[in-house]
């Protein structure tokens, strides 16, 4: 039984508890809002970022250096990104790493007196995130998912609903601007740390009328061991990969391996690795850099150095692809008024282009899209003034919590949702080795599970956020697909089989939104670079 639902106020909800969210809730805190921050999950300990050590975009503010590192990724990213975002976003996460160090404390290793700051320990930080904003005054509520936006009757964002799990309570938050900041959409493949990441953010703003982009490049599918969730790849750089007789496999160990892992695993299920090329001084290294990572080698007894081991690949969705809400000012609003993005759950399109993979952009961008979002919501509630209050409320939320009526669900919702993206989702051969007459059968199997779930999807309200979440990752794939559809060309992580050359006539980014009915549309095309449009 559900008791009575809580009502709340605040300046700005901050949704989501990771790194990006955590940072918008100090600056819109530092901007005199009165803030509320809201997770799914424990602000502190969710997420991936929370799961693991994370390697941060930090570059000194040397004019070389800043060139070198702008340059290292654009032909890998397709050519998409824009310097003026990736400027400011090298700007900003120097700015906040050393802001990390001097009021937070975080504990930097220094090594010949210098305090090395291109990377964190993940569980240490969101600790000190979490405290750092209680200090400044910021509310959270755990445990607590965020259901759907509310919004006026001009179709501004005015708040938030959610149901509080702990105590089978919903809750309302009357706001006068909102960030979202729930992360990515890893499609419950059991990647480190995503468990949370089923992409609601995205939904939630679909449904206020906000569109994606980069959607095409959100098929990362990241290598672990066969026996465990623990997706850290930087070590699989040391490794040799073998079939499951132990010869070698040829090209699975250099840019655009995985590929050739997938189509291993999908012709006799087996890959074998060894993380052979590391010396004795790296693996110390290594051991003390990412503790979890030999966590469960070492309760099997599996010396990952000597021995060949398993491994498969799980899909990150956009949580190491680039793909997300788009955004439209230096402040991470989006078309939406009152509405901001920021971190996995906005397109990273502007510093990433097509590609991330990891590799420290999406920390950087986090923090930086972070601290944006929350003081532009922060000024957003301070112009709105005490007219806020007094805006009467709607629900913007759509499939599981207004069905449209018509045939009920046929048999579990969530079940089903689940066998359709683990059969249409999931497999390498739909969404990473790509093509056109896998993804069409696809994604008109996805649009149809969406009508049924739209028309006679519902739950009590403890069960709405699970069916939410459901329906968010549903959107995802069709938005993915509808993007890869279009681009008929091998840009960044979107490769097609049957185009696998880039086409610079397709040297733009593409917009895609919509919730029954889908739309697809390029932004212009970017200026023209003949020299590296032909790079990737
Ligand atoms: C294994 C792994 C390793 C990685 N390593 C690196 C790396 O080395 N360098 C790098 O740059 N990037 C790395 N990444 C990516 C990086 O972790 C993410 O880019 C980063 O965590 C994004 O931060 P975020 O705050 O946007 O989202 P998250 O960290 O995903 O946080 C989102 C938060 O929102 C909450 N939430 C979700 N939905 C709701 C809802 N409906 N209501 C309320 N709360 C909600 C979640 O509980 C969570 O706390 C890695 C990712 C993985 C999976």
């Amino acid at each position: 039984m559900t008791t009575t639902a809580l009502d709340l106020t605040a300046d700005v909800v901050i949704v989501g508890g990771g790194p990006a969210g955590t940072w918008a809730a100090l600056t819109a805190a530092a901007a005199g809002a009165d803030v509320l921050l809201l997770d799914k999950g424990y602000c502190g300990t969710s997420g991936p970022t929370a799961s693991g050590g994370t390697g941060v975009w930090y570059v000194q503010p040397e004019p070389a250096a800043r060139e070198k590192a702008m340059a290292s990724r654009e032909a890998l990213g397709g050519h998409l990104q824009d310097r003026r975002w990736m400027a400011r976003v090298l700007d900003q996460t120097y700015e906040n790493m050393n802001r990390l160090e001097a009021e937070a404390r975080y504990p930097f290793p220094v090594v010949d007196g210098v305090a090395h700051k291109r990377g964190l320990q993940g569980p240490e930080y969101m600790r000190r995130m979490r405290s750092w904003i209680k200090r400044a005054g910021v509310r959270i509520l755990d445990h607590s998912p965020v259901t759907e936006l509310l919004v006026d009757p001009a179709g501004t964002v005015a708040g938030v609903r959610g149901h509080r799990r702990q105590h089978n309570t919903d809750y309302r938050v009357r706001a006068s601007a909102v960030v979202l900041a729930t992360g990515g959409c890893a499609f419950l493949s059991k990647a480190l740390g995503c468990d949370v990441a089923t992409g609601d953010g995205a939904l939630y703003a679909a449904e206020a009328g906000a569109a994606m982009s980069g959607m095409e490049f959100s098929n990362s599918y990241a290598i672990a061991p066969a026996f465990t969730s623990v997706t850290k790849t930087a070590y699989y750089g040391f490794a040799t990969f073998f079939h499951g007789d132990g010869t070698p496999l040829a090209g699975a160990g250099s840019q655009g391996g995985r590929s050739v892992i997938a189509k291993e695993l999908l012709r006799t299920g087996t890959v074998l690795c060894q993380i052979d090329h590391a010396t004795p001084e790296q693996q110390a290294l290594m051991r003390s850099g990412q503790p979890n990572f030999f966590l469960t080698f070492d309760r099997l007894g599996i010396n990952p150095f000597t021995d060949k081991f398993p491994v498969t690949l799980l899909l990150e969705g956009t949580v190491r692809g680039t793909g997300g809400i788009q955004i439209v000012d230096d402040d991470c609003a989006t078309s939406v008024p009152g509405l901001y993005a920021a971190g996995d759950a906005a397109t990273r399109e502007l510093i990433c282009g097509g590609f991330t993979g990891g590799g420290s952009h999406n920390s950087a961008w986090a923090m930086s899209s972070g601290t944006w979002a929350g003081g532009g919501a922060a000024r957003f509630a301070a112009a709105l003034g005490s007219s806020a209050v007094k805006r009467r409320l709607t629900g913007a939320g759509g499939v599981a919590v207004r069905p449209t009526g018509g045939r009920a669900f046929d048999g579990d919702p969530w079940a089903e949702a689940q066998d359709v993206l683990r059969r249409q989702v999931h497999p390498y051969d739909k969404n990473y080795l790509r093509h056109g007459d896998r993804l069409r059968p696809a994604l008109t199997e996805l649009d149809e599970l969406w009508q049924r779930l739209r028309a006679g999807a519902s739950a009590d309200p403890a069960g709405t956020p699970r069916l939410r979440q459901a329906a968010a990752m549903v959107a995802h794939a069709r938005w993915m697909y509808t993007s890869a559809l279009a681009r008929t060309e091998s840009r960044g992580m979107a490769r097609r089989q049957e185009f696998p050359d880039l086409d610079p006539a397709q040297h733009r980014r593409l917009t895609v939104g919509g919730l029954d009915e889908l739309w697809v549309r390029p932004e212009s095309l970017l200026a023209s670079r003949p020299e590296l449009a032909v790079a990737s």
